[in-house]
């Protein structure tokens, strides 16, 4: 294994109920590889199989079929599961399912002080992790009096505050409103490029899938492509064919292409297109 694959999935399958009536097959044959300080968006339609994915990466699932490793350690020892879920980090949906404590501070202390990190220590960190996402001026706020964005960067706060590797969002931004979502993919984007934290980012939105380095779609629980952002939308037809769409910028991209205006494929978000037409 190269040294900079994080997390490797070899023939990964995931049935649910397996052996009962009530069967799912949600994954089948997935093979992945997330180098450190990746950032990976993973799309698909509703059902592909993308939660059940998320869940594969820390442990909280294990295969039914093939293997996961993160760092080398595979999932399905469990005295491993305590390494693996200090490496990846997980931010959920639902903030308000997320927030632990009532005071911002205490709630990212939560994680570290489950490991028993000694206290100035968990000072550091908290500190840390707060500046990180943005919010040291909130350390002592109730979480539930913040806006959602706010409560999803306590959240990644709080992942941070563990030190992982790696951070996977599983729709982190789909109940925020598009101010919360920008903040939070600021917040990733940032994260990744500055601090190189590996992120692995589950999304319905195609414009934030855009924002990665590499998409990954699934389809009915199979890897069906594997590649960078102005591969994989270039794909008009096949995404659509399985219920995708694309960024809405590639349809403005072509019809300035048919205009006789050719813009780049790596041209994917209105910032980018902007700049490209107002160097
Ligand atoms: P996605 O995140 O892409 O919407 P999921 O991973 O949630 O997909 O689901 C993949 C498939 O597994 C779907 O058919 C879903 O109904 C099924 N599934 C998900 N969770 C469970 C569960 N806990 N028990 C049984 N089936 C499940």
């Amino acid at each position: 294994m190269p040294p900079d694959d994080l997390i490797v999935t070899s023939g990964l399958g995931h049935r649910y109920g397996a052996g009962t009536e009530q069967e799912v097959t949600a994954l089948e044959g997935v093979d992945l590889r997330i180098a450190q300080g990746e950032f990976v968006a993973v799309i698909g339609p509703n059902g592909s199989g993308k939660s059940t994915l998320a869940r594969h990466l820390n442990a909280l699932l294990l295969p039914t079929e093939g293997r996961v490793t993160v760092n080398g350690l595979d999932t399905r020892d469990p005295d491993h599961h305590w390494s693996i879920r200090q490496t990846v980090g997980m931010v959920f949906q639902n903030p308000d399912n997320q927030i632990v404590a009532t005071v911002v501070e205490e709630d990212v202390a939560f994680g570290p002080e489950n490991l028993a990190v000694p206290p100035e220590e968990i000072r550091r960190r908290v500190d840390e992790a707060l500046a990180l996402v943005r919010m040291q001026d909130y350390a002592r706020h109730a979480p539930h009096l913040l806006s959602g964005g706010q409560k999803q960067r306590v959240a990644i706060a709080g992942a941070l505050a563990m030190r992982p590797a790696c951070l996977v969002l599983d729709e982190a931004t789909a109940m925020l409103d598009p101010r919360g979502r920008r903040e939070v993919l600021q917040t990733v984007r940032r994260l990744n490029r500055d601090e190189g934290l590996t992120v692995v980012l589950i999304t319905h939105f195609m414009e934030e899938a855009a924002l990665a380095d590499r998409v990954v779609v699934l389809d009915r629980g199979h890897l069906v492509m594997d590649g960078r952002p102005e591969e994989v939308f270039s794909e008009v037809d096949f995404l659509e064919g399985i219920g995708l769409g694309v960024p809405q910028i590639v349809g403005v991209r072509r019809l300035l292409e048919e205009a006789g205006h050719p813009i780049p494929p790596s041209v994917l978000t209105l910032e980018a297109m902007v700049d490209f037409l107002c160097p």
